[in-house]
């Protein structure tokens, strides 16, 4: 079929034990190209005793894989980051054609994903311990840290690649072993990092892909013992059945839940600034990412020429196949995203907003939305406390600094927050009073390696990414030492 394109990447099967292979039953499920809504292929659909195989195999691999050297981990992670950077372009159209986003940010992930990989190959030997003065001279006391051990990994569709390496990376680097459940909107970003995973010289077992629907695979990993962590990038309606179902065998969390981002704009900002500010955070990957401003406050002395400049610049942007040149805003994931869009919109619209852009030209298929900003947002309006996930940017009017920290904190989620000011002091005050995770100031991008990522509230649990990031994955284990 298409095996040959893609670098040979687009693989249809699951990996368990090093072995590539179907379902038994010979079931599978299509994946669709969400620009055509052709098919591109299937994948194996799993059952429960498959789920239950891959993690026997992560269960073999593990101690084997934890007893190699810290620097031996660290090499294969390296390889592995060197064929994903060396199939960086054919990673990149994989993902464009099983996620829709324009080609360009595609590769933007594939570097993105990339570095979780590079930056854990370096943490992986700084993994250390430490020495505790004992209370008495006969003993001493070492704290040691060891890999928790199997881990679920569950991803979702929007970043299909960097969601995983973000996981995967730490996880590997701390001497634990994976199963990792794909979105099954796009499987073939996660098969082709599984792939390359082998071609890396990562010993079997030790990276394992179950494809198929998420309740048969989600429950042998929740309820399975061996399982010993679930690390899971979704909404938080899921996020809360996993951590349910991890409870039974109390197993670690983490968790990178739905936000409901604000996007604050005072009066003393430079607007040309956040403009291109909130472009980024708004509209990347179609407004379809967690971080993505799903708020824009705007105060009332700046309100009406930053809508104007706002909505000149979405003005420029086009609409299309992600694969085409030149495009800004690909399709949505799936026609359900773009009827809870088209229900936000119709909600606001019947409640007072007004669209203050051109009406795009949308090309054929059922999948696109235009990118549009509203004037005359209101906290009444569903999209003022539900994440839209779409190309819509709605403007809610403030007059002052208090009233605009409490809207912006005035949800359940607490993950990104962003506010443009040029005043040192509202900086910090602001900044300070946001109840986020992540808070970007005069700036709309806050996504990297280097930082720690991830939310308060019920945005999550933990932090992914950074140094933290991997101690996610391990253990403490205190060793007293007596009798000296
Ligand atoms: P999104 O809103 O981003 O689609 P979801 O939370 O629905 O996110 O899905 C994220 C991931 O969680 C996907 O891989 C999906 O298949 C999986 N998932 C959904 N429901 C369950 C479940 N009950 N158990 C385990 N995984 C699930």
């Amino acid at each position: 079929m298409k095996h040959q394109r893609y670098g040979n990447l687009l693989v249809q099967a699951a990996l368990i034990d090093g072995k590539w292979i179907g379902a038994a039953t010979g079931n599978t499920i299509a994946v669709m190209n969400p620009a055509t809504r052709e098919a591109i292929g299937t994948v194996p659909d799993m059952s429960r005793a498959e789920t239950r195989s891959a993690i026997e195999a992560a269960e073999r691999a593990f101690g084997p894989w934890k007893r190699k050297t810290h620097a031996e981990r660290g090499a294969l992670l390296e390889a592995w980051h060197r064929l994903m950077i060396e199939n960086l372009e054919d990673l990149a159209q994989l993902l464009t054609l099983e996620q829709g986003k324009p080609l360009d940010e595609a590769r933007g992930e594939i570097r993105y994903g990339a570095s979780f990989v590079k930056w854990f190959a370096e943490e992986a030997r700084r993994i250390g311990g430490h020495t505790i003065p004992s209370p008495t001279a006969d003993r001493r006391i070492v704290v040691l840290k060891e890999p928790v051990g199997v881990c679920g990994i569950i991803t979702p569709w929007n970043f299909p690649n960097a969601m995983i390496t973000r996981k995967v990376a730490p996880a590997l680097a701390a001497g634990c072993t994976v199963v990792i459940k794909p979105s099954e909107f796009t499987p073939y970003s996660a098969i082709a990092l599984g792939l390359l995973a082998e071609r890396a010289g990562i010993p079997s077992g030790v990276v394992n892909i179950v494809t198929g629907m998420p309740t048969e695979i989600g429950n042998e990993l929740l309820q399975n013992e061996t399982v010993r962590k679930i690390s899971f990038t979704g909404s938080t309606r899921v996020g809360s059945i996993l951590m349910r179902g991890a409870a039974d065998s109390v197993k670690r969390l983490s968790l990178e839940l739905g936000g409901n981002a604000p996007f604050i704009v005072f009066d003393d900002a430079d607007l040309d600034a956040a403009v291109e500010g909130a472009i980024v955070s708004k509209f990347r990957n179609g407004g379809q990412t967690c971080v993505c401003a799903n708020r824009i406050l705007a105060q009332a002395g700046i309100y009406d020429v930053f809508a104007e400049k706002l909505s000149a610049r979405v003005n420029t942007m086009t609409v299309g196949d992600g694969t085409q040149p030149g495009v800004s805003i690909g399709p949505m994931i799936n026609e359900a995203a773009v009827v809870k869009i088209n229900r936000h919109l119709e909600d606001a619209f019947a409640k007072g907003a007004k669209a203050t852009t051109k009406g795009h030209v949308l090309p054929p298929g059922t999948q696109y939305v235009a990118p549009v900003v509203l004037t005359g947002a209101t906290t009444q309006m569903q999209l003022a406390s539900e994440e839209t996930f779409g190309p819509v940017a709605p403007l809610f009017r403030f007059e002052t600094e208090e009233e605009a920290i409490a809207i912006a904190n005035g949800t359940p989620f607490g993950l990104a927050a962003y506010f443009y000011t040029e005043s040192l002091k509202r900086a910090w005050r602001v900044g300070e009073a946001l109840e986020f995770g992540m808070v970007g100031l005069n700036t709309g991008l806050i996504s990297t390696e280097v930082a720690p990522f991830g939310g308060v509230k019920q945005s999550g649990l933990g932090r992914e990414g950074a140094q933290v990031g991997i101690e996610e994955y391990l253990e403490m284990k205190t060793f007293h030492i007596g009798g000296l």
